[in-house]
């Protein structure tokens, strides 16, 4: 495996923390393993969710800020980081948290820029399927997705019934 985050380094700035890499990836490129350490149940700031009722801490990935037009995908299914685009040296890493996050613990407003931007980071169930499906999107939240969908369905059904 690639050895993990020789490459990468944690920039702190007025208390912001970056993820920043040291050499060049070029699109679709995998960048190293996310780590799992310490899996939780329940989320915090440092976590990673990697299953329906898990939650890793990531090491330096933790400091992985959000993007709407993030450069990395988190493939929780293979436990690899994935350059989005090429990326260059010194280049800050960032990608989107409701790809692996369904509810977050601590949401924030997003000043990112981009076109696309959601503005409230909050967790995947709280985001329209039609924001979803413009991004990569982890097995779980996928599958978290089709749940609300089908309860939902479900509820207006008995709704109509009654
Ligand atoms: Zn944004």
């Amino acid at each position: 495996m690639i050895s993990i985050m020789d490459t990468l380094t944690i920039r702190t700035e007025n208390k912001f923390r970056a993820l920043i890499t040291k050499q060049t990836y070029k699109k679709g490129q995998i960048i190293c393993a996310i780590p799992s350490e310490n899996v939780m149940d329940k989320p915090n700031r440092f976590t990673v969710q990697i299953e329906k009722d898990k939650h890793a801490h990531v090491g330096k990935l933790a400091a992985l800020n959000h993007s709407c037009d993030p450069n990395v995908i988190l493939d929780t299914e293979r436990m690899l980081m994935i350059a989005r685009y090429d990326i260059e040296k010194g280049g800050e890493l960032s990608f989107f948290y409701p790809s692996t996050e369904w509810e977050m613990q601590a949401p924030f407003i997003c000043l990112c820029g981009a076109t696309n931007c959601i503005h409230v980071v909050a967790g995947a169930r709280f985001l329209p399927l039609s924001t979803l499906e413009m991004h990569y999107l982890s097995p779980h939240i996928r599958e978290m997705m089709i749940e609300l969908l089908n309860n939902t369905e479900l509820h207006l059904k008995k709704l109509q019934e009654a």
